[in-house]
């Protein structure tokens, strides 16, 4: 019935629900396509966010490395804060427990 393809799930950063859709809107927030409330309701979740905050600093520094190169390759030290972040989030989680 649902042959949708699986989509690829966002950053791993994101916890709870409310960080899920705030992530999926930093797409939107970046391209400037949000309307002025919801640009406020973002930004105060990333005010209180520090996960999503990583995600949006991440975001938006990836977008203008792509812009920049042309969208050719993504530079190594960009790929380890990934990495470094990504590492950093699972072992919040561990110590949540
Ligand atoms: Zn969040």
């Amino acid at each position: 019935m649902d042959t949708r393809p699986p989509e690829p799930p966002p950053l791993q950063l994101a916890t709870t629900a409310e960080c899920r859709e705030a992530l999926e809107t930093l797409y939107h927030f970046l391209d400037g396509e949000l309307t002025d409330t919801r640009r406020g309701e973002i930004q105060r979740h990333l005010d209180e966010c520090s996960p999503c905050l990583e995600a949006f600093d991440f975001e938006a520094e990836l977008k203008i490395v792509v812009a920049r190169h042309c969208r050719d390759r993504v530079p190594e030290r960009l790929r380890m804060r990934v990495v470094m972040a990504l590492t950093e989030a699972s072992k919040e989680d561990l110590a949540s427990e």
